[in-house]
């Protein structure tokens, strides 16, 4: 059987009784878009994380960018975040109008490096946006420090790591907004777009109602642009409650993954993921690194296992964002990272026949290299 990165199919036969009832419960409601579903999953992921509000969107693309234009972040504002991350954080920042500043990541964690934040703040800096990639936080005291000495913004993108914390804190409750997404992939994921923003702030959560539904407060009045149609899907809301109710069992069956390839994979020569003390990561991607990762991945095949690089190539040398200015080089952690790493399977739903598999095509693989 191929082994491939992601895979739901397992998930799915084991819960399709909940999710067709969902199906058919969002179908029988009478109400499409916008009604008691995406009510009840903004509630509920609010209250999952013991916060006041989410708006429910239609991407965590687009969660970001109308965070960002929530937290009044627009033209000639700057944003700070890494390039180790999906190209996506920069795509929605850039949409705004506003423009992204990367520091580089650390070298042990890949994590945005947040002492390379305060020199990158400059009198255009609005918005300080940490990552937590990969399923676990980045720093958040050190930034949450400079923010409030330069009367700055924190939007967390999220969408790697729902239900991590750091401490006894939850990812996406120290910033001003935290960004989620629902892509199937993710740590909770819909059968298909979603995502959403929280935030502790009801004028913002306000505006962000106001963004996702063409500006308006109420139907067919626009009051307030840019503005966007961004609406959360029924169907998708009323799977994704369905689904967070099972969101700690998903990340407990990830973390049992993780434990299962750090045990088989201790003592060979590829760098396994490091978890920051104090964190709980969720690991949404188990990413390692090795020097030879393109000939790893090559010979991998053979045996029937197919992987990914999360991600291959730094987003500051992407040509889409070449107006940014950012030579091959500026940013060194990144993209010596980028040519070097990789992800192993990584799902709660894996079977422990198919780890075993993964481990052991691995450990062959490097013993003869
Ligand atoms: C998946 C992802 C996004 C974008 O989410 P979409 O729902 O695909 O738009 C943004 N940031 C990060 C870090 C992601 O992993």
């Amino acid at each position: 059987m191929t082994t491939r990165v992601w895979d739901y199919l397992a998930e799915y036969r084991a819960e399709r009784a909940d999710i067709l009832d969902a199906v058919e419960t969002v179908f029988e409601s009478g109400q499409l878009v916008l009604g008691a579903s995406v009510r009840g999953f903004e509630k509920e992921f609010a209250a999952y994380h013991g916060v006041d509000h989410c708006v429910g969107v239609d991407n965590g693309t687009n969660a970001i960018k109308l965070a960002l234009q929530a937290l009044g972040v627009g033209p000639g504002d700057e944003v700070i975040t890494v390039s180790n991350t999906a190209a996506p954080t920069v795509v929605a920042i850039d949409s705004t109008g506003a423009t992204p500043v990367f520091v580089d990541v650390r070298e042990d964690d890949f994590l945005m490096d947040t002492s390379q934040v305060e020199a990158a703040v400059t009198e255009r800096t609005r918005c300080l946006l940490p990552v937590h990639l990969y399923g676990q936080c980045v720093d958040m005291a050190p930034l949450k420090e400079i923010a409030a000495r330069h009367g700055l913004v924190v939007l967390e993108d999220c969408a790697q790591a729902h239900g991590a914390r750091q401490g006894d804190t939850m990812a996406g409750t120290t910033g001003d907004a935290a960004a989620f997404s629902f892509y199937p992939t993710k740590v909770l994921g819909a059968y298909g777009d979603g995502g959403a923003t929280i935030t502790g702030d009801a004028s913002v959560a306000a505006r962000l109602r106001r963004l996702r539904y063409y500006g308006m407060d109420e139907r067919y009045y626009t009051l307030e642009t840019p503005a966007h149609n961004s609406r959360l899907d029924e169907l998708h809301a009323e799977i994704l409650r369905r689904k967070l109710r099972r969101l700690d069992t998903y990340v407990k069956g990830r973390r049992a993954v993780a434990e299962r390839y750090a045990e088989g994979l201790a003592d060979t020569d590829l760098v396994l993921p490091r978890t920051v003390p104090g964190n709980e990561h969720v690991y949404y991607v188990y990413v390692v690194r090795h020097p030879r990762r393109d000939a790893v991945i090559e010979r991998l095949k053979a045996h029937d296992v197919h992987l990914n690089i999360s991600y291959p190539w730094p987003v500051h040398t992407m040509t889409g964002f070449a107006h940014l200015g950012y030579a091959k080089g500026s940013l060194p952690v990144t993209e010596a990272l980028a040519g070097e790493i990789f992800s192993l399977p990584m799902y709660p739903s894996l079977a422990p026949d198919l780890q075993d598999k993964v481990i052991h095509a691995v450990r062959e693989v490097l013993a003869t290299l």
